[in-house]
């Protein structure tokens, strides 16, 4: 089966890799087709589009979309968008925007705890406009109050932790809205990550679906591998295609590599079947 990985992230976000650099572990790690994804971000995708010549990748331009549904907050993936679409370029802006409030109220929080100087901590590890929890993880890990990524978000990162804080991001409307608009295909990322119960899942699938919502990450990084089947019957069951990403962020972040992750269970209709591009490399 062709190598598809449809979820990653470079330094424009949250990732430790370049865009280009990115696109060459790909090729290393054996990918065909990658997709770049950046958090509320595009502007790594000439860079990589560049790479990805060079190293015979097929790049899918895409993002990955914050958004708040119900109280929860929920990772959107636009698929093959046209980045440069004004819609999708201003709905990111905004959110990224607000991005920058928000860092300053978890510094405030950290100060409480007497973590200070985080939001300048975190600023070092961020390249560009986007700043995130992922960047104060960084700092704190850095300054030696955790030891890895993920002791650091469950001690101080998460709901009902000190440095969390409340944030409204996109809405699930506007999100999809903007992905369509640049004629992209949403996919919700990671679904297994949100402690859905059943109830509030078919929620979702259906307000998803029925907003013109396309695919189901069933193969993902952050996903058990028993939660691949039940994605992908989920994805059947309401008529969405399925999607595969590592959802890479470099070395030391990320669960699991580019090349390990699984291929999609046999049953599932892949998001890519109708892409020519993808069609060609597979001929
Ligand atoms: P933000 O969008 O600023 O809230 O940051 C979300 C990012 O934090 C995710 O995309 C992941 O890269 C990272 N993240 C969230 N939870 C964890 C975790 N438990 N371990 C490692 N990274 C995490
Ligand atoms: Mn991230
Ligand atoms: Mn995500
Ligand atoms: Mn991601």
């Amino acid at each position: 089966m062709i190598k598809v990985d449809l979820h990653s992230h470079s330094t424009i976000s949250d990732g430790l890799m370049t865009p280009s650099a990115l696109v060459s572990h790909a090729a290393a790690q054996g990918v065909q087709v990658l997709a770049l994804t950046d958090h509320d971000a595009v502007s790594g995708i000439d860079e990589a589009r560049a790479a990805a010549l060079e190293h015979n990748i097929t790049l899918i331009a895409g993002t990955e979309i914050s958004v708040t549904w119900r109280n929860r907050t929920l990772h959107i993936l636009g698929l093959r968008i046209d980045p440069e679409h004004p819609v999708l370029l201003q709905g990111l802006t905004r959110v990224r925007d607000s991005r920058a409030g928000r860092a300053q109220s978890i510094a405030n929080e950290l100060d409480k705890i007497g973590i200070q100087n985080s939001l300048e901590g975190a600023r070092q590890h961020a390249s560009e406009g986007i700043i995130g929890r992922t960047h104060f993880a960084r700092f704190l890990i850095a300054n030696g109050h955790a030891k890895d990524m993920k002791t650091v978000f469950k001690r101080y990162l998460v709901k009902g932790k000190p440095g969390y804080v409340p944030h409204l991001w996109a809405s699930l409307e506007e999100a999809l809205s903007w992905i369509l608009a640049a004629g992209g295909s949403p996919v919700i990322a990671h679904p297994g990550r949100y402690d859905l119960g059943r109830t509030l899942i078919n929620e979702l699938l259906s307000e998803f679906k029925q907003l013109g919502g396309v695919g189901l990450e069933v193969v993902s990084g952050s996903h058990h591998p028993d939660q691949y089947g039940q994605y992908a019957e989920l994805a059947r069951q309401y008529g969405l295609l399925a999607s595969r990403g590592s959802d890479y962020h470099g070395p030391g972040h990320s669960y699991m590599s580019m090349k390990s992750l699984p291929d999609l269970p046999s049953q599932c209709q892949p998001v890519w079947h109708d892409w020519e591009e993808v069609l060609a490399r597979a001929a």
